[in-house]
């Protein structure tokens, strides 16, 4: 669904990401850990065109990504991301923060539209905060709210990017049980994440970066069991 090839991104000098592969298979989940700063984040930003790359390539349905006049607009309906600090708009309620997208980028009708996001709402245990206001919501309720809004645009792969680590620990599991839920619904995901018993039951495949490249790609089992390399084995000493 996905392909990553030789992808560079530099800040000014500074190389980033340096030779990233990695391939992204419809309907599995692709958790990426790694130490703080190793690019996990720049990485699903280029992904999300957030950030332009310097080198490599990024195919996704036959397009290149990390060419030129991608339509970033159209690509990111279909590529939802949620960020570690959600981004609600705070002077509108639940409900209009998530047919934001659907109605404006995508003119869907109203009314399906709505459906589609009292549902995912009902699913998420939210359905009866949909005319709060952001700060009238805990950082949980927030956060489930701002998946809900990228399931609303309908995408075909989600990037998670460290959504739990603002989040009170009472409140991480709700949040985590929600991505649990679509994991087992089979949606493609790319997942960065610090919890690392969540990354071992949701992860299809571990992704370990360090300094800007991909040190090991592995089985969940066998990455926590025995990491290939020793780096990964370090990482997992501080955390576990
Ligand atoms: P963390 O686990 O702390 O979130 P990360 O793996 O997500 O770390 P990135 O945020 O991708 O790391 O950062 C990778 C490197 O790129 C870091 O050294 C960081 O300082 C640098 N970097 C990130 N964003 C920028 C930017 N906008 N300008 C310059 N340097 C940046
Ligand atoms: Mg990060």
């Amino acid at each position: 669904l996905l392909e990553v090839q030789g992808l560079q991104k530099s800040f000014g000098e500074r190389l980033v990401l340096n030779g990233i592969d990695l391939q992204v298979v419809k309907g599995e989940v692709t958790v990426i850990l790694g130490p703080s700063g190793c690019g996990k984040s720049t990485l699903l930003r280029c992904l999300n065109g957030l950030e332009p790359v310097q080198g490599g390539r990024i195919s996704y349905s036959g397009q290149d990504l990390a060419g030129p006049q991608v339509n970033w607009r159209e690509v990111r309906q279909r590529i939802g991301m949620v960020f570690q600090n959600y981004e609600l708009f705070p002077h509108m309620t639940v409900l209009d923060n998530i047919l934001l997208g659907p109605l404006k980028v995508q003119k869907r009708e109203p009314k399906e539209a709505r459906q589609q996001a009292e549902q995912l709402l009902d699913r998420v245990g939210l359905l009866d905060r949909k005319d709060a206001y952001p700060r009238q919501l805990s950082g949980g309720q927030k956060q489930r709210i701002a998946i809900v809004r990228a399931l609303c645009m309908n995408p075909e792969i989600m990037l998670f990017d460290e959504v739990t680590a603002s989040l009170d620990p009472e409140m991480v599991r709700e949040v985590l049980d929600v991505i649990l839920g679509l994991a087992e619904q089979g949606m493609t995901m790319i997942i960065v994440t610090h919890e690392m018993g969540f990354a071992k039951s949701v992860g299809d495949r571990i992704v370990f970066m360090d300094q800007g490249s991909i040190c090991e790609i592995a089985e969940p089992q066998q990455f926590f069991t025995q990491p290939a390399t020793e780096r990964a084995q370090h990482f997992l000493d501080i955390f576990q």
